[in-house]
């Protein structure tokens, strides 16, 4: 049987690997795990650059993790630079590959990536797994999704759906064929990658260092470990609106952004946590933050490249982007000083609250006359969670343009601070000076 290529894509991990575990079922005697770096100069049509330094620090802490996983498992990652059109095809021809299998991802781009890779001649298997449930299991159809998440919540639970367990990680891969020649230019992509990581900001929510937050499925575990260990569970409802510090809130999504920690892993943690100490509102309503990340999910199965039009399902044409006031609202000189303070943030360090992303992404959508798809490009150059279904199905809910009925969400920025910051203490955390 001839080596299968395995692409790893958003699922930088080896527990519940679903696709990786097809790979190497069926007597796959020879494989090679692949990642297709991508093009770290390309700018987004808003004018800069699509993977900003902290998202690319923490994409490298993850392959770089991953790479030391699989070299102890006989079977090294090979990082190569360009679209996987261009190098799985020159990859598959050095090692005599006809197969490659990878994760199905249900956004436009994603998805032309395969089709490109299928154009060039090579049998190409894409298996979904980034979900909680799996959709090929729910009691309705892909086209008939509850229009609104409450109705979807509100069925997943009357159905009493509940996610697969996770699969363990392999305890043996097959190895690389025997004697391959890769060329030297195909093994190039993680020193490409890696530069000295941008300075840690001491206010940062996500603080790396020792038992930290750094990329990769190790600390992922760990950090998942760990918040189960101080019972941060019992408080997540009181506290997650916060706008500071690493516990407010569970701190997740880093790590599923890149898939270094799978959403089933985290659930079954948390569903472990509660058979030990009881289920609390808190503990509950994570599961409901993780039903959002799979109904954004669900409505790309559903809607597609929909979803990427600037009225996204709207019938009406949006304003006219306002490029001025985008700009005041990247460069965070809107004069407004918790917007302010917010984009500083984000730029400094990679993350903001989801608190602060509504309150911001309102205030350039609803009082400066931005282009959602501007703000949503602008997240996905900044953020280390960056997630390309969570993103802009939170930029389309907070326009009015996804599928809920009540069109829109404005926040009122001076009501958000009084709320959330009565004392200043954010603002002043976050302000220029
Ligand atoms: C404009 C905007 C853009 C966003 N872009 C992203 C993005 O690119 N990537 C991303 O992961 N999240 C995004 N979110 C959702 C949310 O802000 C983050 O998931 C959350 O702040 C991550 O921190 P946490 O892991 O501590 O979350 P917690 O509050 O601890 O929630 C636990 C998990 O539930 C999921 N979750 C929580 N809220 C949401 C939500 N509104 N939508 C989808 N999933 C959710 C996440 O996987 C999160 O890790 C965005 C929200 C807004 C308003």
């Amino acid at each position: 049987m001839s080596p299968v290529l395995f692409w790893f894509r958003n699922d930088l991990r080896l527990h519940d690997q679903p696709a990786l575990q097809a790979a190497c079922a069926g007597g796959t005697r020879h494989l090679l795990p692949v990642f297709c770096l991508p093009d770290l100069e390309e700018t987004s049509r808003w004018g800069f650059t699509r993977v900003g330094p902290h998202r690319r620090a923490w994409l490298a802490e993850a392959l770089l993790d991953l790479g030391g996983q699989l070299e102890r498992l006989g079977c090294p990652l090979l990082v190569c630079p360009g679209p996987a059109a261009v190098t799985l095809p020159r990859l598959a021809a050095a090692v005599g590959a006809g197969t490659v299998v990878c994760e199905d991802i249900a956004a436009p781009e994603e998805q032309a990536e395969v089709e490109a890779l299928r154009a060039t001649g090579l049998s190409v298997r894409t298996i979904w797994h980034s979900s909680l449930l799996d959709p090929a299991r729910l009691p309705w159809p892909a086209h008939a999704l509850p229009a609104t998440f409450t109705a979807f919540r509100q069925a997943v639970e009357r159905a009493q759906l509940h996610p697969p367990e996770p699969l363990p990680a392999p305890s043996t891969l097959p190895p690389w064929p025997p004697g391959v020649d890769i060329p030297s230019s195909l093994r190039t992509g993680l020193a490409r990658l890696v530069v000295a990581p941008p300075a840690a900001d001491p206010r940062s929510s996500i603080p790396p260092g020792p038992g930290g937050f750094s990329g990769g499925e190790s600390a992922g575990l760990a950090h998942l470990a760990r918040y189960l260990a101080r019972r941060l569970p019992d408080s997540y409802k009181q506290t997650r609106n916060g706008l500071s510090g690493p516990g407010y809130s569970s701190k997740w999504s880093p790590w599923l952004a890149t898939g270094a920690l799978s959403a089933r892993q985290a659930l079954a943690g948390l569903r472990r946590y509660e058979a030990a100490h009881g289920v609390t509102e808190g503990s509950y309503w994570l599961w409901f933050e993780l039903l959002w990340r799979d109904y954004f999910r669900f409505l790309h199965l559903q809607q597609g490249r929909l979803r990427y039009r600037a009225r996204g399902l709207g019938q009406h044409l949006i304003p006219p982007h306002s490029a001025a006031g985008f700009e005041r609202w990247r460069r965070a000189a809107t004069g407004e000083p918790l917007i302010d303070a917010a984009m500083r943030e984000l730029q400094s360090t990679g993350y903001l609250s989801n608190r602060l992303r509504q309150v911001v992404a309102s205030y350039l959508l609803h009082e400066l006359g931005g282009d959602w798809r501007a703000g949503a490009a602008w997240f996905e150059a900044c953020l280390v969670d960056y997630d390309v279904y969570s993103n802009q199905g939170n930029w389309l809910y907070i326009a009015g343009r996804g599928t809920d009925p009540r069109g829109g969400r404005r926040f009122n920025v001076a009501r958000q601070a009084a709320e959330h910051d009565p004392d200043g203490a954010y603002r002043r955390l976050w302000s220029a000076a």
